[in-house]
């Protein structure tokens, strides 16, 4: 099958250099998102990644966004391109981000974060080298090794990059909807390479990802603070009533104590246990990651699915209270309880929300306390889920025998990634999180790298997958 690949993976590691020196003049853009005076850079990106577009062949719009929300400040421009548009063919479109987290060598840099730093031993480090620069340049990549090994690209790829992911993504839900049916409108299937392997070794396909409902609880008193030598044992004490309303939420082995949330989850079936079995992971990386012991379970699979497919319930800070180090001998009038759940299928939004706001008023109204209660949610985004089976995860999963040699780990992931789901819903079409990137990239923090190998053989595997893609039945 796809015989075509051999020459393909050819061109490939024939132009590694090129497309590494791709990597190192987009790094060397400071695209960083979240500071206003870095946003010409940002623009500067998605100029640059148009600009290579064209150079490709692609048909590519800069979508203005209009204002950054609250400010004055100009959002940068999606960039929206069309790579061919062959009738018999399928269509297949991806996303990316072309801003990156922050970044200063001050910050426990080894190296210039905005200077692409390739070790003897195929570390790149830059920052936006995997998140998400390296797998972008991966779509792009493609088309070159195609249109200089004279291969037919097998698909129309329709791609959208934006620049503001990584400070919530401004505008770009609006955007998504209102393309659905037009820009998209052709759209077969979605493909986004944003997020990362679970481990180092072996390449995953994620198929699963964790919502999330954010709550505040406040309990206010007294008009202000107070001293405790002189209102201690007068006055009925907000904290002592929050710290008693928090605890109920949930237990020390991360069980969900509010009624009406475990009712939501979905039972597993067999076949989903079946995907558990051989995935690449042990309980010593875990507590590796943790840097303790101090896990829940005991075993891999218990594990997983506590982190993947059972909600979770963390208690994350309390605003108001006293938290400097010494001992201040302060009466909080008023503190805020923040705290938040993740949520899976088949989790309600609403109907969490009244599960949790009935659980806080019921444990507040046991206290027969004179203090006020108010409890309230900060946002919420939904969980995501899509069938493993479809033939977009079947083509990636073969394109990634193809590559890699080995089957890849069917995976969910416990955090977000909203746009999927706005992908999803807009277009009505099942969408892949294919990574390139492995776990110890450090995607956020400072020292972030792509392994030469992951962006190379990354690019193999963008180019296998679409000609998979293309050779899949269609169901
Ligand atoms: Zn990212």
């Amino acid at each position: 099958m796809a015989p075509q690949l051999d020459g393909y993976f050819k061109q490939v590691d024939d132009m590694s250099n090129h497309f590494i020196e791709r990597l190192r003049q987009a790094v060397a853009i400071p695209s960083v998102s979240s500071e206003a005076l870095r946003r010409p850079d940002v623009v500067r990106m998605g100029h640059f990644l148009a600009d290579e577009l064209t150079k490709l062949g692609a048909t590519v719009e800069l979508r203005p966004l209009g204002k950054q929300h609250g400010t004055n400040l100009d959002l940068p421009p999606v960039v929206l391109a069309r790579y061919g548009s062959d009738k018999k063919k399928r269509t297949i479109l991806v996303y990316g981000h072309y801003d990156v987290q922050p970044a200063e060598k001050e910050d426990g840099w080894n190296t210039e974060p905005f200077d692409l730093t390739v070790l003897d031993d195929g570390r790149m480090f830059g920052r936006g080298s995997t998140d998400d620069k390296g797998p972008v340049l991966g779509w792009l990549n493609a088309i070159e090794a195609h249109q200089k090994a004279g291969i037919d690209f097998p698909v129309n790829l329709l791609m959208c990059f934006e620049g503001m992911e990584e400070y919530g993504s401004d505008g770009l839900e609006d955007l998504i909807n209102e393309e659905g049916k037009k820009y998209f409108a052709d759209a077969d299937a979605v493909c986004i390479s944003d997020n990362y392997w679970l481990g180092t070794e072996k390449p995953c396909l994620t198929y699963g990802l964790r919502g999330c409902n954010y709550y505040s609880v406040e309990i206010s008193g007294p008009g202000a603070d107070l001293h405790s030598g002189v209102f201690g044992g007068t006055a009925q004490e907000p904290m002592t009533d929050l710290v008693r309303v928090l605890a109920s939420l949930v237990d020390t082995d991360g069980k969900i104590q509010i009624k009406g949330i475990a009712e939501q989850v979905a039972p597993v079936t067999k076949e989903e246990e079946g995907l558990y079995d051989g995935i690449a992971f042990t309980m010593d990386t875990l507590h590796e990651a943790l840097g303790s012991k101090t896990t829940i379970f005991e075993d891999k699979k218990s594990t997983l699915m506590a982190r993947w497919r059972y909600p979770s319930l963390s208690v994350h800070g309390v605003e108001g209270a006293f938290s400097a180090p010494g001992a201040k001998t302060v009466i909080p009038a008023k503190v805020i309880g923040k705290f938040s759940i993740r949520t899976v299928p088949n989790m309600e939004i609403e109907k969490t929300h009244q599960c949790v706001y009935k659980h806080v008023q019921e444990a507040f109204d046991k206290l027969n306390s004179k203090n006020t209660m108010k409890v309230y949610e900060q946002h919420s985004g939904k969980w995501w889920v899509a069938s493993p089976h479809h033939w977009n995860f079947a083509a990636a999963s073969k394109a990634t025998q193809r590559v890699w040699g080995v089957q890849p780990d069917f995976t969910r992931e416990g955090g977000s990634i909203p746009v999927t789901i706005t992908f999803e819903e807009a277009t009505g079409k099942n969408v892949l999180l294919l990574p390139m990137g492995s776990s110890t990239d450090g995607a956020h923090s400072i020292n972030e790298k792509l392994d030469k190998k992951n962006y190379i053989e990354g690019i193999k595997l963008l180019g296998a997958y679409l000609h998979y893609v293309a050779e899949e039945p269609m169901v």
